[in-house]
C-alpha cells in the first residue's frame, strides 16, 4: 500500500511539472505577454506583426510555399507582374506615348511580335515574273528583251532591210574548226556573234558520232524575196502559206534567216528538209542539246499557231544560255518567252 502512494505522488508531481512546463511555453511565446508595454500600457495590435512561424522551416523543406497576403489579395489581376512592395497608386499612370505599342522597339529593347506574317511584295503585274507566274512557269531570267539575242522576225514583224553587222562563214560539216571572216560561197554564213557557239553546238553533234549539215544561215533580203516567189509559184499559193494558214515560206524581212542568229542542220545525208527529219538521230540529238549551246528549237510541232510557221525539225536559233534553258525546260517557243517580256 505503501509503495501505491508513492507512485501517485510522484505522479502527481509529474502531472504538476508537466503543466507548469507547458504554462511557462505558452507565456513565452504569447503576444499578450511579450508586447504588453512596460507600464502596463494597451497592446498595439495595429504594430504587431506575427512572430516567424515556427512551422515555416519544415514548409520550407517540405517545398510549401505559402504567399505573403498582398499576393494573395492581388491574385485576380494575373497577367501583370505582381510588385508587392509598390502600392498600384504609386505607380505613375502611362502617358500615351508609353501605352501605345513601341514602333521601333529601341526604348524598351522589347520587338513587340508582329500581329500577321509580313506579307509578299506584290509583284507589279506587267513584270516579266508576274506573267509568267499567271501561266504557272517560273521566274525567267533577268535579260534585255532589247538586246540581239531577242530580234524578232516573223509573220507580224518584220525587220525591214536589215542585215548584220558582221558575217563570219562556217564549215558546213563542222570538219574545220576555223572561223572565217571573208565571203565564202562554199560555207555557211551567219552573225559573227553565234559562230562559236554554232560551231560548239555542231561538233558536239559530230563529237557523238552523228552526221551534221550546216544547211542554210544567213540570206538577205533580196535572196529572201526571191525564194518566197520561188516556192509560192511552186505550191500554187500567193501568201507563202499552206492550206492551215502556217508559213511555209517567208515573205522578205519576215524571215529568221534575215536575223543570221539561226541555221538550218540537217543530217549530212539527209538534207531534204521535211518532216521525216524528225526520225534522224542527228535531229534527236540536236533538239536534246540544243539548249546547251544557247540555241532553241525554234518552229516546233504543235506551236504553229503560235509561230505562224509550219512545223521544222531542222530549224535552231541561238537566243542565249539563259533564254535557250529557260524557254526549252517550259517547252515554250520565242514568241511565248518574248510575250513574257511584254513584246506583242
Ligand atoms: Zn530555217
Amino acid at each position: 500500500m505503501t509503495a501505491k502512494r508513492i507512485l501517485r505522488i510522484i505522479a502527481g508531481v509529474l502531472v504538476l511539472a508537466i503543466f507548469c512546463v507547458y504554462t511557462y511555453a505558452r507565456s513565452y511565446v504569447s503576444p499578450k505577454t511579450r508586447d504588453l508595454g512596460p507600464a502596463g500600457g494597451t497592446f498595439d495590435f495595429q504594430g504587431w506583426q506575427a512572430p516567424a512561424a515556427p512551422l515555416d522551416p519544415l514548409l520550407e523543406r517540405l517545398g510549401i510555399h505559402i504567399p505573403p497576403p498582398e499576393q494573395l489579395l492581388r491574385s485576380e489581376d494575373a497577367e501583370t507582374s505582381v510588385q508587392p512592395t509598390a502600392a498600384p497608386t504609386a505607380q505613375p499612370e502611362k502617358t500615351p506615348e508609353e501605352t501605345a505599342p513601341a514602333e521601333t522597339g529601341e526604348e524598351s529593347g522589347e520587338q513587340p511580335a508582329p500581329a500577321e506574317e509580313t506579307p509578299e511584295p506584290t509583284l507589279d503585274p506587267n513584270s516579266p515574273a508576274a506573267r509568267a507566274a499567271a501561266l504557272g512557269l517560273p521566274a525567267p531570267p533577268e535579260i534585255d528583251v532589247n538586246s540581239w539575242e531577242f530580234m524578232l522576225a516573223n509573220g507580224d514583224h518584220s525587220i525591214g532591210e536589215y542585215a548584220p553587222e558582221q558575217l563570219a562563214y562556217l564549215n558546213q560539216t563542222a570538219d574545220e574548226m576555223d572561223i572565217q571572216y571573208g565571203f565564202n560561197p562554199n560555207r555557211c554564213p551567219v552573225d559573227s556573234r553565234i559562230a562559236q557557239p554554232l560551231l560548239d553546238f555542231a561538233r558536239g553533234c559530230r563529237d557523238a558520232g552523228l552526221p551534221v549539215y550546216l544547211s542554210s544561215g544567213y540570206r538577205d533580203y533580196g535572196t529572201q524575196a526571191a525564194n518566197f516567189t520561188r516556192i509560192c509559184q511552186n505550191n500554187g499559193v500567193t501568201d507563202g502559206k499552206d492550206s492551215n494558214g502556217h508559213y511555209i515560206t517567208m515573205p522578205a524581212g519576215c524571215s529568221e534567216h534575215q536575223t543570221a542568229l539561226c541555221c538550218d542542220i540537217t543530217d549530212r545525208y539527209y538534207e531534204i528538209k521535211n518532216s521525216s527529219i524528225e526520225q534522224t538521230e542527228t535531229f534527236q540529238w540536236l533538239v536534246e542539246h540544243c539548249w546547251e549551246y544557247g540555241f532553241i528549237h525554234r518552229f516546233p510541232s504543235g506551236k504553229e499557231d503560235v509561230t505562224g510557221v509550219m512545223y521544222e525539225p531542222w530549224h535552231f536559233r541561238y537566243v542565249g544560255n539563259e533564254a535557250a534553258e529557260y524557254i526549252t525546260r517550259n517547252g515554250l517557243v520565242l514568241e511565248e518567252f518574248l510575250a513574257l517580256y511584254g513584246v506583242e
